[in-house]
């Protein structure tokens, strides 16, 4: 390769990495977003941001100010995954890409929805875990009682069209205390987060529910099996 080629191959990244590389302040002041273009930058700052105020209304307010970044992968104990919150960073990394494939079965709800809607959904679920630490200061919130309430507002957040498609795919249409185990959770998590979310809907659970979670007064740990 000819030297100017070269050269002219490397100004062309130096002109579009910053754009990517460049963090985006969301508006509102809660959120960092790194690593995405400033087009979906925008649209992950509007879709954090109406996650955290929802949450904010179900006894979950934001305390501190969150990182975004977006990966092409997340290596995990468990797997590959498509989100993750690494507290002591507080960060979320969310795995952005046009193909999902081999992340996501191809009957799974997930994989039928539009772009903008999954990411919201996983946004709104790893900034569940974020704001649970950052309501539970100085408490080891058990893991099973952090995914329900994440599998919960995750559902509750999500249009009811795919609300609904995921309480099919998991076949419920009626909760069962029982289900809400980290077992579960980890062979079928979008059947587990379809019962934790009819579980969370049910008469007298809701809000005061995930209220009493954070504060330690009921927890799902020692539910039998
Ligand atoms: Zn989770």
């Amino acid at each position: 390769m000819r030297p100017t080629a070269i050269l002219s191959i490397l100004a062309a990244c130096a002109l579009v990495a910053p754009l990517a590389a460049q963090p985006v302040a969301c508006p509102a002041g809660g959120f960092d977003i790194t690593g995405a273009h400033p087009a979906l930058a925008v649209s992950l700052c509007h879709a954090a941001e109406e996650a955290a105020a929802a949450l904010e209304a179900c006894n979950l307010p934001q305390r501190s100010p969150l990182t975004i970044e977006v990966v092409d992968e997340i290596a995990h104990p468990f797997g590959t995954c498509l989100a993750a919150y690494d507290c002591a960073y507080s960060r979320i990394r969310l795995v952005l890409r046009e193909d999902y494939s081999d992340l996501v079965d191809p009957d799974d709800p997930y994989a039928a929805m539009p772009r903008d809607v999954l990411h919201g959904t996983l946004l709104t679920h790893e900034i569940t875990h974020a704001l649970v630490e950052q309501n539970t200061p100085g408490r080891e919130v058990p893991l099973i009682d952090h995914e329900y309430i994440a599998a919960a507002m995750e559902l509750d957040h999500l249009p009811p069209e795919w609300r609904g498609a995921i309480l099919d795919y998991a076949g419920l249409d009626a909760p069962a205390t029982g289900r809400i185990n980290i077992w579960i959770y980890r062979i079928a998590p979008r059947r587990f987060a379809a019962n934790a979310w009819l579980h969370f809907a049910a008469p007298g659970h809701g809000c005061d529910l995930i209220g009493e979670l954070l504060a330690g007064t009921v927890t799902f740990e020692d539910e039998p099996r």
